[in-house]
């Protein structure tokens, strides 16, 4: 018989950052009061790609929104910065 598995979650790549990096942050960042602009590197991105703040109240609702998904994340960072570009341009105001 064979066993029905749910499929396993996206686990976030080590080295990655592309969704710290692509996207525009509107709300305040410590370091960053003002959010920060689309691929400019957030500040509290490590060297190695991690984020210093999280789990921390401080960090910003829209992170904790965007969860590793196949979608997003693809195979490569690149592939992960080319789909974030693609949506920041999708989403941004017209005016
Ligand atoms: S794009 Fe995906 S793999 Fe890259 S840092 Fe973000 S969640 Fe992790
Ligand atoms: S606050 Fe942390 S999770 Fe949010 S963009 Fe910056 S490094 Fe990434």
């Amino acid at each position: 018989m064979t066993a029905l598995l749910a499929p396993s979650p996206v686990q976030c790549r080590d080295h990655c950052g592309a969704c710290c990096t692509a996207p525009s942050i509107t709300s305040p960042i410590p370091g960053m009061p003002d959010g920060k602009p689309a691929g400019v590197r957030c500040i509290q991105l490590a060297d190695d790609n991690r984020c210093r703040i999280f789990g921390k109240p401080e960090r910003p609702a829209f992170c904790g929104g965007l969860q590793p998904s196949l979608e997003m994340c693809g195979s490569s960072r690149e592939q992960a910065i080319r789909w974030l570009d693609e949506l920041e341009r999708a989403t941004a105001p017209s005016c």
